[in-house]
């Protein structure tokens, strides 16, 4: 039986203040020691995932902005992928989202004709984005990279702006820290399902685990075998009613490290 691991970034593997994996790398370490893929699943962009997964030393497939896009690494799976990819670098990807120009075509607009003042990555320079999001700028950098959402990181908008996201195909979801528009098929969900699929093509037998630590993650803890959730900042847990949902003790990374010891002792 193959045990596969989909993890949420922020909050989660990430400290959700400083976004460091210091508290959660040796868990990294042990699960890649036992050939367990551990499978990104966040809103982070590709640019800002590939940073960690280079740092950590992990090569798996990884889903982007919020369930936009599955980036599979060439040659990953033996079997040829049935769905409809393109190829970048050396990455073949799935899209489910829309484009980021699309997604801010349409922000600019509405901001405009209704006079709201919210504020998203594109209007500003790194340097805000890092005070606003607390990334160091080289990070704000990679997070201002995007294919598939726009974030908006300060202001307020209204339900007008909520029906009318509705109707250009948008959606949008509140994250840790932060709320993301993306395209209304873009789904952390739909893109786990895709690639449990592709796993099971290729071992028969698996077993799924997720990690998260909000409400933006219960599409991928809905979609897997055993889903937990770590403790946030101040101690609590999301308010996420789910059945068969495990609260863990320990707050990001920290609760992270207690899933891959059961993950690791699970047989
Ligand atoms: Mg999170």
């Amino acid at each position: 039986m193959k045990k596969i691991v989909f993890t949420d970034l922020d909050g989660s593997l990430l400290d959700l203040k400083s976004y460091s994996y210091y508290k959660s790398e040796a868990a990294v370490q042990s699960l890649k020691k036992d050939n367990i893929p551990i499978v990104f699943c966040s809103s982070k962009t590709k640019c800002e995932q590939l940073f960690y997964q280079e740092s950590l030393g992990l090569r798996h497939p990884f889903i982007t902005e919020n369930g936009s896009a599955i980036f599979i690494p060439k040659r990953y799976f033996k079997r040829k992928i049935p769905y409809h990819t393109f190829v970048t670098d050396d990455y073949e990807v799935i899209s489910l989202g829309k484009s980021v120009a699309e997604i801010r075509a349409f922000l600019d607009t509405f901001r405009k004709e209704f006079e709201l003042k919210f504020t998203c990555f594109a209007d500003i320079p790194p340097e805000e984005v890092s005070m606003l999001t607390g990334l160091d700028v080289r990070s704000a950098r990679r997070a201002m990279m995007r294919e598939y959402s726009e974030m908006l990181l300060s202001g307020a908008v209204n339900q007008v702006f909520y029906n009318a996201l509705a109707l250009k195909d948008l959606r949008s979801i509140k994250d840790s820290k932060f709320e993301t528009i993306v395209g209304a098929k873009a789904s952390k969900g739909a893109a786990v399902k895709i690639l449990k699929y592709l796993y099971e093509r290729e071992f028969e037998r698996i077993r799924t685990f997720g990690i998260g630590d909000s409400i933006n993650d219960i599409e991928m803890l809905e979609e897997v075998d055993d889903a937990y959730l770590v403790q946030r900042p101040e101690g609590s847990w999301s308010a996420i009613e789910m059945a068969d949902l495990k609260k863990m003790l320990g707050v990001g990374p920290v609760g992270w490290t207690r899933v891959a010891e059961l993950v690791h002792s699970i047989q």
